[in-house]
C-alpha cells in the first residue's frame, strides 16, 4: 500500500490489518470525497492558469516576432549566416539589392565558389581570423555589382553556436559607397582649399577661426591648428589687433567687404593682402560665420610696379625712356624759369654703333649700350637725368648748369669716358660719341623744340668729324635743312640697307684667267633706281657719314669672301676702296679687326686688298702711315688707286708697304692717241719694277689698249672690254664659267 495512503489511514484510525467499522470507513471516504473534490478544482485552475499563459506567451513571441521583422526589414545591411567553411547557410536580413548573386546561387554555396578566388581568399582569411579571436573583424573591399562599382564594409564575428557540427558566423555587409565618394570629395575639396594660393577662412561671430586652409599659415606663419585652438582670429599679430577690431567691426556692419591691409607675418615684416569677407547669416538673419580670402598681392603689386617702369624705361639699360625724360624736362623748364636757373639738354649719338650691331651682332651691340649707360650714369650727378632714346641715341638732362662753358665741360667729360676701350664678350670695341647740346630756358621753353635744337647740333657735331660735340646755334637748324634732304637719305639708306655691292673682275695678262675682283659701291635708290658712287660719296665724306657707309662696305667684302671660300671658289683677290676720310680715323683698324673676326674673314685676309688714292696718302702722312701698317698687319694688300693723278713722289711712295700700283683710266683712255701718256704708263711701269710692286691698269675698254699694256709688260687689267662690275651673283656665275674653262 501506498505509504501516503497508510498514514491517511493512520490518521483516521485505521490500519491495513485492521478491518475499519463502519462509522470509520464512511468518514474515511468522506474524507478522500473531499480531497478529489479539492484535487479537481486545483487541477480545473491549473488547466486554466496554464492556456491562459500559453496564450499570453505566444502572443509575446508574435510581437518579438514581428519585432524582429521589423527590425530585420529596415536593417541597411546584408546580414549573412555562414559556417566555418564559408559555405552561405541563409541571408538572414538585408538590401538584397546590394547582393553580389541572386539569393539563390548563393546560399548553400562556399565563397569560392561565389567571388573570384582573390576576393573568395580575403573573405575566408577574416572568416578564419574572427573563428581564432571570437572577435569581431571588420574588412573594407570593393565589388561589381551589376556593372556598377560598389565599395562594401564588412564585419564578420562568430555567431556562438554550431549547425550540423560545424561553427558558425555572422557576416554583415554594408554599402559604403557613398560615403567613401563623400569621402573623396571631401579629400578633393580639402586638397583644393589646402592647395589653392589664396588664404581661406572661416569664422565665427566671436572670432574663433572655424577652418583655415594651408595658406593662411603660410601667410600669417600661425600653423592652422594655433589658428583655429587660440580663438583669437586669423590676424593673430600684436601688431594687427587694431587692424583686428577695425575688420571685425565692419565685418559686423556689412555683409561683404574687401580691402587691401598689410598683414603682419609672424616673423616680423608685412604682406600686402587683399582680404575679402563675406558674412554669412542664417534665417533668422542672424550672423553665424564670417567667409574669408585672403590674397596675397605682392606679386601683382610687384608687376604693377615694373608695368609702371617699363612704360617709363628703357629696357635693355634700365634708363629712363623719352617719355619719362619729356615729362622731367616739362617739369623742370617752368622751373628754371621761376628759380632763373640754367638747364642743358645733351643729345648723344654713337658713332659707328651700326657697324658693331650689325658685324659682331645684337648680343654684342646690346652689351656695349648697357656699358656706354653705366659710364654715362657714371659721369652724370645724381639729380641729373640719362635716357635713353632708342638705337644708340642717349639723352642727358643736366638739371643746374651754370651756361655753355659748364655745359662744354660736361661734352668733354662724356667724351672722355669713351676713350677706354669697351670690352665686351672678347672684344675691345672702340666707340666714340657726337654731342648736341642745347639750354634751357635761353635756346628754348617748348621740350619737343629743344630737343629737335639738341638733334641738329649732334648732327653738327658728327659732320665736324665726330667724336665732338657742338653748341646749338640757329644757323645748324637751317643748313640741317638744307642739306639734309640727301643726308637724311643716305642716313635712310644705311638704316634700310639700300647700298648693293659689284664686283668687276680683273685679269692677268699672262694666263688671261680672272685674278680677282674690285668691290665698287652701288644705291639702289628706291626712287631714283642705281646710283653711282662719284653722286654720293663725296656728299658721305662731307658729311661724316663715310665711315659708317664704309664700314659696311668692307663688312660686305668679308662676308664675300668667306661666302666665297666655303664654296671654294678662287676668286684670287677682293680689293676694296677706302676713302680719305677714313684712313685719317684712328679707330679704323680697330674697327676693320672687329669685322673681320665677327665675320669669320681674318684667315682670308690675305685675299683682301685696300685701294686708297695717291692725294690722301700725301695729306695725312703720319695718321694714314699707322693705320696702313696696321691694316697690313692683317695679311691684306694694299694698292694705290688712280696712280698718276696725284704727282707722288718716289720718297713718299717708298714709306708706304705698298703690293700694288693701279695704273689711272685716264692714263689707259689714251693709248694709241698721246704718246705723253704711254711714256708715263712706261715710266710707271718701270718704277713699280724699281719698288717690286705688281701693275694693274684698270678702265681697259678696247683690244688696242690690251695689247699695249701686255706688251709693256703690265701684269693685270680691269676695265669694260673683258666686264663691267656685276652683282654678286653675276660675278661669281663669271667666276665659275671662266674657272671651269
Ligand atoms: P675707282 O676705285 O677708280 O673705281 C673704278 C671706277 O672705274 C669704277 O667706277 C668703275 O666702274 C669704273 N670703270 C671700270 N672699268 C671701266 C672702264 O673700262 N671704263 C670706264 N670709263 N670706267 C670704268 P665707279 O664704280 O663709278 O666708282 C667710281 C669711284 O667711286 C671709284 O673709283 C672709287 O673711287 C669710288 N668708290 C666706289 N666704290 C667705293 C667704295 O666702296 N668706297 C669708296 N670710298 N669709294 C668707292
Ligand atoms: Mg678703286
Ligand atoms: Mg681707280
Amino acid at each position: 500500500m501506498h505509504k501516503k495512503l497508510i498514514r491517511q489511514l493512520e490518521k483516521q484510525g485505521l490500519s491495513a490489518d485492521r478491518v475499519p467499522d463502519h462509522e470509520q470507513w464512511r468518514v474515511f471516504l468522506d474524507e478522500v470525497s473531499a480531497r478529489y473534490r479539492t484535487l479537481s478544482r486545483r487541477v480545473k485552475r491549473l488547466e486554466r492558469t496554464t492556456r491562459e499563459q500559453l496564450g499570453s506567451f505566444s502572443r509575446l513571441e508574435e510581437t518579438l516576432q514581428s519585432r524582429l521583422e521589423a527590425i530585420l526589414y529596415a536593417f541597411p545591411d546584408l546580414l549573412i549566416l555562414l559556417d566555418e567553411d564559408g559555405v552561405n547557410l541563409e541571408i538572414l536580413a538585408g538590401d538584397r539589392d546590394i547582393l553580389y548573386r541572386p539569393a539563390h546561387k548563393m546560399l548553400g554555396r562556399r565563397l569560392d565558389e561565389i567571388f573570384e578566388p582573390e576576393q573568395a581568399r580575403v573573405f575566408m582569411e577574416v572568416l578564419r581570423r574572427a573563428l581564432a579571436s571570437g572577435q569581431m573583424e571588420i574588412l573594407e573591399y570593393e565589388l561589381d555589382i551589376r556593372g556598377e562599382k560598389r565599395h562594401f564594409e564588412g564585419r564578420v564575428l562568430p555567431a556562438g553556436y554550431e549547425l550540423g557540427g560545424k561553427r558558425t558566423l555572422l557576416y554583415l555587409a554594408r554599402d559604403i559607397t557613398d560615403r567613401k565618394e563623400s569621402e573623396a570629395q571631401r579629400r578633393l575639396l580639402d586638397n583644393v582649399l589646402d592647395s589653392a594660393n589664396e588664404g581661406i577662412v572661416i569664422v565665427a561671430p566671436d572670432r574663433r577661426v572655424l577652418y583655415a586652409n594651408e595658406a593662411v599659415a603660410r601667410i600669417t606663419g600661425y600653423s592652422v591648428e594655433e589658428l583655429m585652438s587660440a580663438g583669437e582670429g586669423f590676424l593673430r599679430h600684436p601688431e594687427d589687433q587694431s587692424l583686428c577690431d577695425e575688420v571685425c567691426a565692419i565685418a559686423h556692419a556689412s555683409d561683404h567687404f574687401s580691402r587691401e591691409i598689410p598683414l603682419h607675418h609672424r616673423n616680423g615684416g608685412t604682406t600686402p593682402i587683399l582680404l575679402s569677407l563675406n558674412t554669412i547669416r542664417n534665417a533668422a538673419g542672424a550672423i553665424e560665420y564670417f567667409v574669408g580670402v585672403l590674397a596675397d598681392v605682392s606679386e601683382i603689386k610687384k608687376t604693377q610696379q615694373q608695368l609702371e617702369h617699363s612704360a617709363t624705361h628703357d629696357v635693355l639699360t634700365g634708363l629712363p625712356n623719352r617719355l619719362l625724360f619729356e615729362e622731367r624736362l616739362t617739369h623742370l623748364i617752368p622751373r628754371a624759369q621761376r628759380e632763373r636757373r640754367t638747364g642743358a639738354i645733351l643729345f648723344l649719338d654713337l658713332d659707328r654703333f651700326k657697324m658693331i650691331n650689325d658685324s659682331l651682332g645684337h648680343g654684342v651691340g646690346d652689351e656695349l649700350l648697357q656699358m656706354v649707360a653705366s659710364r654715362l650714369m657714371g659721369a652724370c650727378r645724381g639729380q641729373d637725368t640719362v635716357a635713353r632714346f632708342g638705337g644708340d641715341e642717349f639723352v642727358i638732362l643736366v638739371e643746374d648748369c651754370a651756361g655753355s662753358a659748364q655745359a662744354s665741360a660736361m661734352a668733354e667729360k662724356i667724351l672722355a669716358v669713351f676713350r677706354e676701350p669697351f670690352r665686351v664678350q672678347s672684344y675691345d670695341l672702340n666707340i666714340s660719341t657726337s654731342i648736341g647740346i642745347t639750354l634751357f630756358p635761353q635756346q628754348g621753353r617748348q621740350a619737343e623744340q629743344l630737343l629737335k635744337q639738341a638733334d641738329a647740333a649732334m648732327y653738327a657735331a658728327k659732320a665736324a668729324g665726330r667724336n665732338g660735340y657742338r653748341l646749338f646755334a640757329r644757323e645748324y637748324l637751317e643748313s640741317a635743312i638744307a642739306g639734309l634732304t640727301l643726308e637724311n637719305e643716305l642716313r635712310h639708306a644705311i638704316e634700310h640697307e639700300e647700298f648693293e655691292l659689284y664686283y668687276q673682275p680683273q685679269y692677268s695678262l699672262s694666263s688671261g684667267r680672272i685674278s680677282g675682283f674690285e668691290a665698287l659701291i652701288r644705291w639702289n635708290h628706291p626712287q631714283r633706281g642705281l646710283v653711282m658712287p662719284g653722286a654720293f660719296i663725296p656728299v658721305a665724306e662731307s658729311v661724316g657719314l663715310i665711315d659708317e657707309i664704309g664700314l659696311w662696305v668692307f663688312q660686305q667684302v668679308c662676308r664675300q669672301v668667306v661666302d666665297w671660300a666655303q664654296k671654294d671658289l678662287d676668286f684670287g683677290r677682293l680689293s676694296f676702296n677706302l676713302s680719305q676720310r677714313q684712313l685719317m680715323e684712328t679707330s679704323l683698324a680697330d674697327m676693320f679687326m672687329t669685322l673681320l673676326e665677327g665675320t669669320g674673314a681674318l684667315p682670308h685676309a690675305r685675299r683682301m686688298e685696300c685701294e686708297i688714292t695717291e692725294s690722301l696718302i700725301i695729306k695725312q702722312l703720319d695718321v694714314a702711315l699707322k693705320t696702313i701698317h696696321r691694316l697690313k698687319e692683317t695679311g691684306m694688300t694694299l694698292a694705290i688707286d688712280d696712280f698718276g693723278t696725284g704727282h707722288s713722289s718716289l720718297i713718299n711712295l717708298k714709306r708706304f708697304p705698298l703690293d700694288r700700283l693701279k695704273i689711272d683710266r685716264e692714263f689707259v683712255r689714251d693709248i694709241g692717241r698721246d704718246k705723253n701718256d704711254e711714256g708715263i704708263i712706261n715710266a710707271t711701269l718701270a718704277l713699280a719694277q724699281g719698288f717690286e710692286l705688281e701693275v694693274i691698269a684698270e678702265g681697259v675698254e678696247s683690244e688696242l689698249q690690251k695689247a699695249f699694256l701686255k706688251e709693256i709688260g703690265c701684269h693685270e687689267i680691269q676695265g669694260f672690254l673683258m666686264s663691267e662690275p656685276l652683282p654678286a651673283a653675276e660675278a661669281e656665275r663669271l667666276l665659275r664659267e671662266t674657272l671651269s674653262k
